[in-house]
Order: structure tokens, then C-alpha cells, then sequence
């Protein structure tokens, strides 16, 4: 079933297509402030596509994060008795900004990850947007109504922010993965203080230099560093309410063990591997093109991708050969290679073997590749997009993988897709591909994953909740939802009694 095809890199032609004028400092900020902070080393930032360095930028001490958890706690005492109306005009100025250098953002966003310019546009797009809800949002809270629950006791209930919350964020969406974390907790009235990933920290610092005149400074503290470093210190900190991670599994469980001597609330999205469960009926050429995006989108390091194929053994032959041919179609290429590239390279040397060697696994294990299988020749961290023919059970069926790989299994009856889909420990996403409208209520129900498409994938909306079960994690991004997780209530009642 192989798919002859060679995939090449499309490369850019001037290959400083990125200007320097546009990096952030390579410093943290704490208290509206840019400095180098007091840590000893620093690490360097690469192009992933070229493999040349872009910036350093420190790797910060624990003392540089007491001194931002000592800003954000300073500046909570006012912003967290700000009311909505002053908030949401703040975040609609962040938005607006943001907008306003929406190029350098994606220019940005592209030189450090090398995703591909319509990736990192609709990243920035998305992170604009969520500004704009929690702008919105915010000022539309509502609660229980005020009222005398028990006799001549009135009964009020106040949403209150909590206080200096902590952020790690991830290297797949820098800027939209720390921006699903700023906008709510800002909106909320909480103060933060950021870890970007070490790989990734440019939009973040460049947010913070775009925005530091529309906060009070502490409001919004970025520090860069080692997560076993500055991560943990965050998770431990006693003057810090609440640690939100965006991560891989491992460090969730260290933020959460970091976290529990302070018994602080703890708010986890970490990895996927989301099952497609394929029937018979479905539409095969659709379900073909929703998985060429959905299962490459970003070069597949994208925790909700159309990752694990589980296709009704009848279809399968005709399914698994039409999708080989379509991703056979990928453009993979640096992001100032055109607006038809589709595909970029690893984020990371580090990770790019990581990917390639589960790709080795799957081919020792004795699973198919249809298309693609191995590295990229050439400069920088590219590896073939693939489809690989997988035997149930096979490890690509069930480790997070996080590059271009799709695995396709089949199943014989309703029940085993079921059954199967939730074996793996991850439940972030899902997606039930039928023409048949009472199947799809039944099995989407039954799938275990914070988001279950019926015929789609990975389409997201800023106003429904994003985050996962079991092993994926919890506390919601996106949404209402995530106002409520950044905030509390309490009840304060009166006695009315005369
Ligand atoms: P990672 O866990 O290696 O790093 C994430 C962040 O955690 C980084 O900033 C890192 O420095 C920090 N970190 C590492 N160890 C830490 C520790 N002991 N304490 C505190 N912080 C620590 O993950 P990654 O490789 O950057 O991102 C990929 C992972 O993120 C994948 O598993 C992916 O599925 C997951 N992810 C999930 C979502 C989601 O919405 N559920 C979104 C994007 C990425």
C-alpha cells in the first residue's frame, strides 16, 4: 500500500527573510520592567527550520521569581478591586494593539517555532480573539440569585478573584497557549506571573514590551527559565493562589506534587492522543480532508491532533490508501517559503528525535508506512508527514508522539471502537466520523474526551471550553468556564432578623 513519494523542502529564498528589529529584549519583566534578572546563564533561542540562533534570554534565578510573585502580589491590591468595566477596557487595548502589530507577531511566532505563515496567523488571530471574549465575558457573569435561603438570612454571592496566579506554558503555541491563560486570569482580576517554554519565549516578552504602557505594572510578569527551576519554584510559592500548566503529562504531575504542601488549586492541560473513530458509512473523501489538516496542523504537535485512525475494517482498504495519497500531497518548508507551505520542522533537535524514534519503533514493531516514515534531508528539524498501517496495540497507537504521524487501526463492531478509543490514558479529544445522526449522539457520549467532534476535528471556538479527562488533565481553557476556574465564590449572608 506504500505510497511512492519523496517530499522535499520548499526553502526560503532569502534565508534572513526575519528582521531583527522585530525581537523582543531577551530579558524578564517584572513590575513593568525589563532586566536581565539574577540568574547566572542563559539559554539560546534557534530557528528550528535553519538551525541558526535568534536570541539568548535568561535563565532566571528563583530570586527573580520571589521578586515577580512580590510585584503581583503588590499590584493585586488594586487590580483586583478594579471592576469589570475597567478590566474589559484594558484587555479590549490589549487586543487592539495586538492587533495593530499582528505581522510582527506572526513574523515572530514563525521564526522561532517555524510553523508555517497560515499557522501562526490564525494563532494570533485566536489569541486576539480570546482577549476580545474575556473582554466581553467578564462583564456578563452570572450567578445564583441574591435570596433568602434559610429563614431572615439573606444570602449573597460574591465571584472574587484569587490572588497572584502562576502560568507555565508549553513551545507548540507559544503566544495562543499563554494568551488562553492571560485573558481569563487578567479578566478574572488576578495578577500572574508567566514561564514560557525555554524554547519559546519571543511573542510572550514581545506581548509584555507591546502592552507594558495599558497595565499596571505587576500585573502581567514574564520569567524565563528552566521549568524544574522557575516552574517548581511557582508551584510551590506560598503567596501564589493557583498553578496552570500547559504541558506534557510528567510535568503535570511535578507541578501538582510541587503544588500540594501549599494545597493551592492546580489547573492541568496536558497531552492527547485523540482518537478518529471511523464508520462505515461516513464520507470518506471528508473524512480525508478534515484528518490532512487536522492530523498535520502545526506539523502535528498539536495535543488534540487526529492522531489515532480507528477505521470499520469494510472501508478500510479504500480509506487508508486515499488518506496516504493525500498527505502525500503536504508541502513541507521553511515558513518564509510561501504562503502553500503546510508543514514545518520539529520545534527542537531534542524533540525532533523523539519523534524519530518512535517512527523506529513503529517500523521495528513491524507497522506499515503508507507514507512518509523518516526524517527530512537537509538543514533543520523536518521529518516526512506519515501515515502508518498500525496492528492493534502497536506503541503508535498508544504513546503521544506530537510530530506528523497518523496511525490507522480497524475495528469490527460499534462496541470495540468504543472500548478501544478509551483505552489509551490521555481523554483531551475525539472525533465520530457517520452519516448516521443516532450513532454519533451514542457514541459521542460515550467517548471519554473533554471534546468530542461528530464529521470535524480539531475545530475550536473561544466560547466553548477547551481541556481534557484523565490522564489529559483538568480546569478548562476558553469559555466561561475558565473565568469560573480563575476565580471563587463566597457566600456572605445577613442576618435580617428583627
Ligand atoms: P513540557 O511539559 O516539556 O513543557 C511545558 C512547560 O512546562 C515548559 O514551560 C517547561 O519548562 C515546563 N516544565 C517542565 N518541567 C517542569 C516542572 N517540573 N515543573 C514545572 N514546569 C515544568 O511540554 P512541552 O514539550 O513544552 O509541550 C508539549 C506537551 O504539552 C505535550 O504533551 C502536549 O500534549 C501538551 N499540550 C497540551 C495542550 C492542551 O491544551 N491540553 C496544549 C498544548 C500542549
Amino acid at each position: 500500500m506504500q505510497t511512492a513519494h519523496t517530499f522535499e523542502i520548499r526553502r526560503s529564498a532569502q534565508r534572513t527573510s526575519f528582521n531583527p528589529e522585530i525581537l523582543p529584549p531577551g530579558k524578564i519583566f517584572v513590575d513593568g520592567e525589563f532586566s536581565a534578572g539574577t540568574g547566572t546563564a542563559s539559554f539560546t533561542v534557534v530557528d528550528p527550520s535553519t538551525e541558526q540562533d535568534i536570541l539568548t534570554v535568561p535563565r532566571a534565578s528563583v530570586n527573580d521569581v520571589d521578586r515577580a510573585v512580590e510585584a503581583a502580589k503588590n499590584a493585586f491590591t488594586l487590580w483586583g478591586r478594579t471592576v469589570p468595566a475597567e478590566r474589559s477596557a484594558v484587555l479590549l487595548k490589549i487586543a487592539d494593539r495586538m492587533e495593530a502589530n499582528r505581522q510582527v507577531l506572526v513574523d515572530l511566532e514563525s521564526w522561532n517555532t517555524g510553523k508555517p505563515a497560515a499557522v501562526a496567523e490564525d494563532d494570533v488571530d485566536s489569541a486576539i480573539d480570546s482577549f476580545r471574549f474575556m473582554a466581553g465575558a467578564l462583564r456578563a457573569g452570572t450567578t445564583l440569585a441574591a435570596g433568602e435561603y434559610a429563614k431572615d438570612h439573606t444570602s449573597v454571592i460574591l465571584r472574587e478573584p484569587l490572588g497572584v496566579v502562576g502560568a507555565v506554558t508549553p513551545w507548540n503555541y507559544p503566544l495562543l497557549m499563554g494568551v488562553w491563560k492571560i485573558a481569563p486570569i487578567l479578566a478574572a482580576g488576578n495578577t500572574l506571573v508567566l514561564k514560557p517554554s525555554e524554547t519559546t519565549p519571543l511573542t510572550t516578552l514581545k506581548l509584555a514590551e507591546l502592552t507594558a504602557d495599558l497595565l499596571p505594572a505587576g500585573v502581567f510578569n514574564i520569567v524565563t527559565g528552566q521549568g524544574s527551576v522557575i516552574g517548581d519554584r511557582l508551584s510551590a510559592h506560598e503567596d501564589i493562589a493557583m498553578i496552570a500548566l500547559t504541558g506534557s503529562v510528567g510535568s503535570g504531575q511535578s507541578v501538582a506534587a510541587a503544588a500540594a504542601p501549599t494545597v493551592k488549586r492546580v489547573h492541568l492541560e496536558l497531552g492527547g492522543k485523540a482518537p478518529v473513530v471511523v464508520f462505515e458509512d461516513a464520507d470518506i473523501e471528508a473524512v480525508v480532508a478534515g484528518l490532512r489538516t487536522a492530523g498535520y496542523w502545526n506539523s502535528g504537535q498539536e495535543c488534540g491532533a487526529a492522531c489515532r485512525v480507528l477505521v470499520h475494517e469494510s472501508i478500510a482498504e479504500e480509506f487508508t490508501r486515499a488518506l496516504g495519497e493525500s498527505v502525500a500531497s503536504l508541502v513541507p518548508g521553511e515558513p518564509g517559503a510561501g504562503q502553500d507551505v503546510e508543514i514545518g520542522p520539529m520545534i527542537s533537535k531534542a524533540h525532533y528525535d523523539r519523534v524519530l524514534e518512535h517512527l523506529r519503533k513503529a517500523e521495528e514493531e513491524g507497522n506499515e508506512f503508507v507514507t512518509g516514515g523518516h526524517a527530512l534531508p537537509g538543514t533543520g528539524f523536518f521529518v516526512e508527514p506519515t501515515v502508518i498501517k498500525a496492528a492493534q496495540g502497536a506503541s503508535c497507537t498508544q504513546e503521544e508522539i506530537f510530530g506528523p504521524v497518523i496511525s490507522v487501526e480497524t475495528f469490527a463492531e460499534e462496541a470495540e471502537a468504543i472500548s478501544r478509543a478509551n483505552e489509551v490514558p490521555f481523554g483531551l479529544a475525539a472525533s465520530v466520523w457517520t452519516k448516521d445522526a443516532q450513532r454519533s449522539h451514542y457514541v459521542a457520549a460515550r467517548l471519554d474526551a473533554g471534546t468530542v467532534w461528530v464529521n470535524a476535528h480539531l475545530v475550536l471556538a473561544t466560547e466553548m471550553p477547551w481541556g481534557g479527562f484523565k490522564g489529559s488533565g483538568y480546569g478548562r481553557d476558553l469559555s466561561a468556564y475558565a473565568l469560573d476556574d480563575y476565580s471563587r465564590t463566597k457566600h456572605i449572608m445577613h442576618n435580617t432578623a428583627r
